[in-house]
């Protein structure tokens, strides 16, 4: 029989299989917290169990771990981690300092499938998904490399891949992030980033969601948006901010906008004021992140001037524009900057 990951079983899952060996629900809470709080890496450090019941589960189950082959720092201080993955597959995961945050940005797909023009991770194409041990898994071995009193303090899924085309990975990982005796996360402090595939958008406003959503938004009309996001094509802008606009949030929860500006594609004041426009009726936030250059990418940034035009636009029009300066671009770890090749 194939030993079983136990960090790809979510609470429930771990639940169950533990009553295979007659074990009761505390056990899992137990061994969650070894996993996650303690992020012990072999079964001999579960201490509070017996010696037994730890030579079972070494027997039905192991515990997969993740070491950064690379890490490289900017001088901001931002940290990418490049990882190695049992398959030879490489994907990338970013800590960014600020002030008082430590952000992690975590990946959960090699690759992409969705091939927005301003992203390097979308030319590799889609490889595979990653597992829910292979995301979580990132955060343990991104936390071990911090001094003690440092603490990561937000997640974000909106490294390489489309979370929600790996939907049951991704949320499955993300219950483990906010679980009170995993990884103890806020809810506020866990976001979800994507473009917006309608089915599973659609799937995701009938649960009970407990993150932040972002929707990469990138354009104020169909053509635009196509054209930089040709997934816009398949799932058109109007249907996800139709679907936007009824998405059952919490109370004071808005969802968040993230808008890469183009020089010359999507950054004039027409586009400002239609994205006023556009929003109205969503509970919204707006960041604005200039894109990021590489060689690979036929586009160029705004001037600063026409950066701060757009956001007094959206800010005078009364929606909170945040303008996202990106950080690690030297070592290619800013947004839309990962490929995995280290
Ligand atoms: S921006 Fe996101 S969805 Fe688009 S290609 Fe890059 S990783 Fe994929």
């Amino acid at each position: 029989m194939e030993k079983v990951d136990l960090k790809n079983l979510g609470f429930s899952e771990l639940n169950e299989f533990l009553k295979s060996f007659g074990k009761e629900r505390y056990r899992s809470i137990q061994i969650l917290r070894w996993l996650y709080q303690k992020g012990i890496q072999s079964f001999d450090e579960m201490t509070n169990l017996s010696k037994k019941f730890r030579r079972e589960l070494s027997q039905a189950t192991f515990i997969s771990t993740l070491c950064p082959l690379r890490v490289e720092q900017a001088s901001d201080g931002t940290r990418k981690f490049l990882f190695q993955l049992e398959d030879g597959n490489r994907i990338e995961s970013v800590l960014i300092p600020d002030k008082a945050r430590l952000t992690l940005c975590l990946s959960t797909q090699v690759g992409c499938a969705f091939g927005c023009r301003f992203c390097l991770t979308g030319k590799i194409g889609l490889k595979r998904d990653l597992s829910v041990s292979e995301i979580v898994n990132q955060i343990l071995a991104v936390r071990r490399t911090l001094p003690q009193k440092r603490a990561i303090t937000n997640i974000v899924l909106m490294g390489m891949g489309e979370p929600l085309a790996n939907y049951d990975h991704s949320l499955k990982a993300i219950a483990l992030m906010t679980h009170p005796d995993a990884f103890k996360f806020s809810s506020r402090r866990v976001t979800l980033s994507t473009v917006g595939p309608l089915p599973q958008l659609e799937r995701l406003s009938k649960e009970k969601i407990s993150f932040r959503l972002a929707i990469s938004l990138n354009a104020t009309e169909e053509e635009t948006r196509s054209y930089l996001m040709p997934v816009n094509r398949l799932y058109p802008l109007r249907k996800v901010l139709a679907l936007c606009k009824r998405f059952p949030l919490t109370p004071r929860t808005r969802i968040t906008f993230e808008y890469v500006l183009v020089e010359g594609m999507n950054d004039s004041s027409q586009d400002a004021k239609r994205l006023l426009r556009i929003l109205k009726g969503i509970p919204s936030k707006v960041n604005l992140i200039p894109l990021n250059e590489a060689p690979e990418i036929p586009f160029k940034k705004p001037s600063e001037e026409s950066v701060k035009r757009f956001q007094e636009i959206l800010m005078e029009g009364g929606i909170t524009a945040i303008v996202r300066t990106s950080k690690g671009r030297e070592i290619s770890a800013a947004c839309g900057q990962l490929h995995g090749k280290g």
